[in-house]
Order: structure tokens, then sequence, then C-alpha cells
């Protein structure tokens, strides 16, 4: 063999081990930031995610980063804490790079931005901001629900709090309204203003990723949180605001017909993408997330511009 061949050889030696080692590259769970939640256990497909002590760990001899299931760790993508990182974590070793914007920003003028104001959008802010000083009931089923009158008693808009991940269970306990950040409120808004400037938001999506949200919240001014628990925060804060499901009795009022929507999203979240990037070990990182998100059919009587 010539100089030449077993160099060649060695190159592919070299990747061959590259690759073994990149599948190799497990993930840890810090306890520190673990709430316990149970998502990504099921999601695993090599069954790592371990409980000892009600503690999640992962083990090393079984993780693989998800190589030949998917191409991204569901572990962290199932994780509302953003908690499973690579193990080999060091700080600084993977440099973000650019990637395109989700959406056009807001306040593109540099001062304001056009909303649509409507009754759905001021009681979800009312609910978010004011949280446990508002009357909360419990209704013949059971479900806390907040609700006001409209119109001297003729209407009434009700609001129940459901996990947006869940299709059942309207939260029963009012301990679903101490947990809501009033930081959801702005995001509540922040999702009004993007609705305002599609033609028909109650059919058609918008995205917004995390540099959007953290410019908007001023975020990006924090130096005390670590990227992860920007990102986890920001997980957290949009799912709070796609956690309310709006009941609303409109009465007729002129020549505006009365309708009634019932147990619908306020705000639909219908995509969560997270956005890795490789490091040269083969760690990935969880870099950003994008938020797709959809306007509930109250949009339709509220944000139509047809019937206005
Ligand atoms: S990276 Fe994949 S294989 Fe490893 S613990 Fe997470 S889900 Fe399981
Ligand atoms: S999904 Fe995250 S917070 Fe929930 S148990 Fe797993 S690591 Fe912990």
């Amino acid at each position: 063999m010539n100089k030449q061949d077993s160099s060649r050889g060695d190159l592919s030696q070299t990747s061959q081990r590259l690759e073994w080692e990149k599948s190799q590259m497990p993930y840890t769970i810090p306890n520190n930031s673990c709430v316990g939640c149970d998502n990504c256990r099921p999601q695993c497909p090599t069954g790592a995610i371990r409980i000892e002590d009600n503690e999640y760990w992962i083990d090393p001899g079984l993780c693989n980063n998800c190589e030949g299931y998917y191409s991204e760790p569901q572990c962290v993508i199932a994780c509302p804490t953003n908690s499973p990182i690579p193990w080999q974590s060091k700080k600084g070793r993977c440099k973000v790079e650019p990637r395109d914007a989700s959406s056009l920003d807001l306040f593109s003028n540099g001062k304001n931005n056009p909303f649509a104001s409507a009754i759905a959008i001021w009681e979800a802010c009312n609910v978010l901001a004011q949280r446990t000083s508002l009357h909360w009931e419990t209704d013949e089923e059971g479900y806390i629900s907040y609700s006001r009158q409209i119109n001297q008693g003729r209407g009434a808009i009700a609001f129940h709090i459901q996990d947006p991940f869940k299709v059942n269970d309207l939260a029963t306990d009012l301990a679903a309204v101490e947990g809501l950040d009033i930081r959801a409120a702005c995001i509540h808004l922040i999702f009004a203003a993007y609705a305002t400037a599609l033609d028909q938001p109650w059919e058609q999506e918008f995205a917004i990723d995390e540099r959007q949200i953290e410019k908007y919240l001023g975020m990006e001014k924090r130096k005390d949180l670590s990227k992860a628990a920007k990102l986890a925060l920001m997980k957290n804060l949009v799912q709070q605001a796609c956690s309310l499901i709006i009941c609303i009795d409109w009465p007729q009022q002129g020549r505006i017909n009365g309708f009634s929507i019932t147990d619908s999203r306020l705000w639909h979240l219908v995509d969560i993408q997270h956005h890795f990037q490789e490091d040269n070990l083969g760690c990935k990182y969880l870099i950003g997330l994008t938020f797709k998100v959809k306007a509930g059919l109250w949009a339709q009587y509220f944000l139509n511009k047809q019937a206005c």
C-alpha cells in the first residue's frame, strides 16, 4: 500500500470514529431545573430516562442522542424547562450562527404598531394580568372559571384554563391561576398585534421566535439568565398565553347578530420548532424556538375585516 492509500484509510477510520463518538454523546439532566413533570420519559426511544429518589437522570449507557430514531433529542423537545443538556456541555463551545427571521417584527416604524381592540383581547389581558385578584368561581362541572356580563346581562364572556398540550381537563384548582406570570399578558398582546395584521387570523397562523420575544420583553438585557433559562421562560410564557379557553355569548346589538362560542382556545399553539446547533463534538445545543400560533374562533367575529 502506498503512503496516499494508507492516509485515505486513516481519514475514513477517523470519520467513522467521529460518527461513532457523536452517537455516544449522552445527555444529562441537572436536577436544579427539572420540575419532574415526566414529559420526557415516554418520549425517549432508548428508555434512557430514569427516576431515582424522585430525581430524573439519564443513563449514559443507553442515551445515544436519539441517533437512528430522530434527528433531534426528544427529551429536550418535550421538556418545559429545557433541562436535558449535552453531557459534555462546556460554556462557549457552541457559537450560535445567524438564522432567518421567522416573521416581520412589530414596531417596524420604531414607535407603534396597529392593534385591534376587542372585548376578547382586553378581557384575556385582564385575566392574565389580574389573575387571582379576579373573582374565579367553580362551574357546575367543577372547573374554575372567570366570567363577566356583557350588555347588562344580555350576554357573557367566560374563561377557563387548560394546558395547551392537553385536549381535555380544564383546570379545577386555583393553583393554575396562581401560576400565571404577568408577562403572559404581554405575550397575549403581542399575539393580538400579529393577528391584527392578518386578513383571516382564525384560519392563518403566524410565527414568532425567541429573538423577537426577547426583544419585545426587554429580556436581552437580562444577564442573570442563561440562554437555556431564557428559552425555557419564553416557552412557558407562550404556553400560558395559549392556555386560555374562551366562551362568549354575544347578544344581538343593532345590525350585529348575536353569536355563541363555547370552549374555544383563545390562541392555538400549533407548533413549537426547536432549533439545535451541533458543536464539533456532536453535542446538540438548543439555540432557539419558533412558535406557530393561530387565533381562535373569536377572531372570526372580532378581527374580521370583511364583516366590519
Ligand atoms: S437524547 Fe434521546 S436517547 Fe438521549 S435521553 Fe434524550 S430522548 Fe433519550
Ligand atoms: S421533561 Fe424536563 S422537567 Fe420534566 S421530568 Fe423531564 S427533564 Fe424534568
